[in-house]
């Protein structure tokens, strides 16, 4: 169904900061006329929020002129711009403050050292000079120091730090730059750094030397403690992977400068804003040959994840280390990361070579942020540090949720007014601890924004611990299917109205029949969802187990699709076929992730997945440089032809990249085809799947030289951290 293009796009720009009582909206409101722009602004929780509709070359300038021309008392600190479905505004207005959010303290993100702070850091007549804790008002730390609102010195884990007379003069001068700054600290009173080993010595260089030799550092850095090694050592990598029990999964690395992340990879200009925004996340960057970087880093990704030095202590390391070091998340294999000393001395010191440890208390675990740039645009796949806990603005009024979220990479979330404030990352539920941590997520944000949910909505599935918890809260209980959520969140955070096509691909999800989903399309609008496509079924032989071995999931496929014959040659056979003919312990699925599997199987390319999206990742990397319009068949989601196919390329020898890039582009075509079908203009992918960068920047290509609307995630993560955004958005519109 062809659809007219449109001509006008709608942006929603959320600054936090000082920003409210300095003439921020009426400025808005003349630049917005000026510009011939339609929407609207007004003052939120967090600061402020403003739409603009209009031709797109003056939607961009009224961004670089927002930016450039804003109030001289104003002080942005956090920006967060996403592109919206238009709206169809006819005028530009200044809208009343939102009642509910006003209520709620805006507490911010922890932010990355200014450059002020850093000339500081870096000058030998200052008093802060080389100190690790140095900070102003517009930098430091917050959400991982606050215990209780409003924001203020005392209410912070700063408390214990009397500021010495220099500081507390600072402090209390309005003219001043740390006027205000709760973290404010020098080398007289503030936090200590040292490092614990016997005879230590000066912290920065002892740890610089351990990691230069080989060594594993664990640092407590601004959310929890980081693990550090050489990230050009092989071996040191491997020493680490083996004691962390993380085998397999890509591990982060961090550059002292930009021009060493250009000397190992390719990086946009939006890449560059990215890597140095205040937020200063990982960004999954695609390596440009350079060598030099350990093969054991990234493991099966196709991208590096990278981030810049964010605190001034991780300044003060880069300038001794000045080589990239691998800076993961102090924990054992997916358990919370490590947040007081006592914690981390328990828990990671099988692990550590040496601990570099601080005074200065953490309120709550914060994992460093991960994000990447899809089509143009920002797209977080992990939010925690940075990021949390700024809300996404939904633009109607919600009545109190908690969504407690999935059960991997679980965030918990509540809505509260016309905003839905999201944890930071908790992780996966299957550890004691995490469950723990989970709790505390909820405790916290509920506590926080003094907020009492009235209504719980939780996932399906009946064994998530989330779900659980969900069940035995005493608060009613609303149960939002999976990939339903998924669908739900893209659309929120889009902004999308009216119906909408939603295609919720990913590994695993209880679906309304019982079955496992996940590829899944959805004519939905609102709340209301009806289920008009999927893959046809298959069977996995040995539930759960299948999962982890994706070889289960290509003999299925193939004993269906060719015949018994046509199944490997292993020891597990004959029981296999028993459960596949008998369907014993085989549930039926829908999940392409699963099909990932079982092509990155029978291609030769991954029979196991030590985490999950592993084995996807992989043929995805497959693809390498090559462009090819040729594709698989996968009429109407059957996989029959497609699997003979495949069949036949792997027996002919068919390059991998081939057979990869085939089965992507089979992927694309199919969504393209049911939208096709489907008739609406708007399209949101959703789901873990969609964080495979050659299917999204494929599929969005295709459906927009169609006419169509494409929207994919930005503020929120593709993957089941996004989940509880779009339960909570369902459940209130349940009501
Ligand atoms: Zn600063
Ligand atoms: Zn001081
Ligand atoms: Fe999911």
């Amino acid at each position: 169904m062809p659809v007219a293009e449109t001509t006008v796009v709608r942006v929603r720009v959320a600054l936090g900061g000082t920003v409210q009582g300095v003439g921020f909206r009426p400025f808005v409101y003349r630049l917005a006329r000026e510009l011939e722009l339609t929407g609207w602004v007004c003052n939120s929780s967090a600061g402020l929020v403003v739409e603009a509709e209009g031709a797109p070359a003056r939607v961009d300038r009224f961004l670089e002129r927002l930016e450039a021309e804003m109030p001289a008392a104003a002080v942005v600190l956090t920006r967060e711009t996403a592109i919206l479905a238009p709206a169809g505004f006819r005028n530009f207005e200044i809208r009343s403050s939102d009642e509910e959010a006003s209520k709620i303290a805006g507490v911010l993100p922890d932010l990355a050292t200014c450059p002020a702070c850093l000339q500081e850091l870096n000058d030998p007549s200052n008093r802060r000079y080389g100190y690790p804790f140095t900070n102003c008002t517009l930098c430091g730390p917050r959400y991982t120091i606050i215990d209780d609102i409003p924001y203020d010195r005392p209410r912070t884990t700063m408390r214990a730090f009397v500021m010495c007379p220099e500081c507390q003069r600072e402090y209390t001068d309005p003219a001043d730059r740390r006027f205000h700054a709760q973290p404010n600290a020098c080398p007289r009173c503030g936090p200590r750094l040292w490092v614990e080993e016997p005879g230590a010595g000066e912290p920065i260089e002892k740890a610089a030397h351990i990691i230069q030799t080989g060594g594993i550092v664990a640092l407590k850095g601004i959310g929890g403690f980081q693990l550090l090694v050489d990230a050009r050592q092989t071996d040191a990598v491997a020493r680490l992977r083996g004691r962390k029990h993380r085998e397999e999964k890509p591990l982060a690395v961090m550059m002292p400068t930009l021009e060493m992340v250009r000397a190992y990879c390719h990086v946009s200009g939006a890449e560059e804003r990215l890597l140095t925004s205040r937020a200063a996340p990982i960004v999954l960057l695609r390596p440009n040959g350079g060598s030099g970087i350990a093969p054991n880093v990234a493991g099966s990704s196709p991208y590096l994840g990278v981030m810049l030095p964010y605190s001034p202590l991780h300044h003060l390391l880069m300038r001794e280390c000045d080589f990239p070091i691998v800076a993961t998340s102090g924990n054992l294999s997916d358990e919370p990361i490590a947040t007081t000393n006592e914690e981390a001395r328990a828990r990671l010191g099988q692990i550590a070579d040496l601990f570099v440890m601080h005074d200065r208390p953490i309120a709550r675990p914060c994992d460093d942020s991960v994000a990447r740039v899809v089509r143009g645009r920002e797209s977080v796949m992990r939010r925690a540090r940075g990021y949390a806990p700024l809300p996404v603005y939904v633009g109607r009024d919600l009545p109190a949720v908690l969504a407690v979220g999935g059960h991997l990479k679980n965030t918990v979330a509540i809505a509260a007014g016309r905003q839905v404030f999201l944890s930071q990352h908790v992780g996966d539920l299957d550890t004691p601890e995490a469950r723990h941590a989970f709790e505390r997520a909820i405790d916290d944000l509920c506590r926080l924004y003094c907020f009492r949910p009235e209504v719980v909505a939780c996932d399906l599935h009946p064994d998530y611990a989330s779900t659980r918890w969900a069940q035995s809260c005493g608060l009613s209980v609303v149960e939002i299917q999976h990939h339903q959520a998924h669908a739900a969140a893209c659309a929120a955070e889009n902004g999308i109205e009216g119906t909408y096509l939603g295609v919720s691909w990913d590994g695993t999800g209880y679906g309304i029949d019982g079955t496992v989903w996940g590829g899944e399309f959805f004519l939905a609008d609102g709340a209301k969802f009806e289920r008009i496509a999927h893959l046809r079924p298959f069977r996995l032989p040995g539930g759960e187990a299948a999962v982890r071995e994706g070889w289960r999931s290509a003999a299925s496929v193939q004993w269906a699709a060719l015949g018994a014959d046509a199944v490997g040659d292993r020891p597990e056979r004959s029981v296999l076929l028993r459960m596949l003919e008998r369907g014993i312990n085989a549930p039926w699925t829908t999940s392409v992730g699963r099909l990932f599997d079982a092509v990155a199987s029978m291609a030769g390319i991954a029979q196991e997945s030590r985490f999950e999206g592993q084995a996807a990742m992989r043929l995805e990397r497959q693809i390498g440089e090559l462009a090819t319009d040729e594709s698989y068949s996968l009429p109407d989601g059957d996989w029959a032809p497609l699997i003979e196919a495949v069949h036949q390329d792997v027996t002919r020898g068919e390059p991998t990249a081939r057979i990869a890039a085939r089965f992507h582009n089979a992927l694309a075509n199919w969504i393209v085809s049911v939208a096709g079908r489907a008739g609406v203009p708007q399209v949101a992918l959703s789901g873990g799947v969609f964080q495979n960068g050659y299917l999204v920047e494929r599929a969005t290509a295709l459906l927009e030289a169609r006419g169509f609307q494409v929207y994919t995630h930005q503020r929120v993560p593709p993957n089941d951290g996004g989940i509880a955004l779009g339960q909570a958005v369902i459940a209130a519109l349940r009501g």
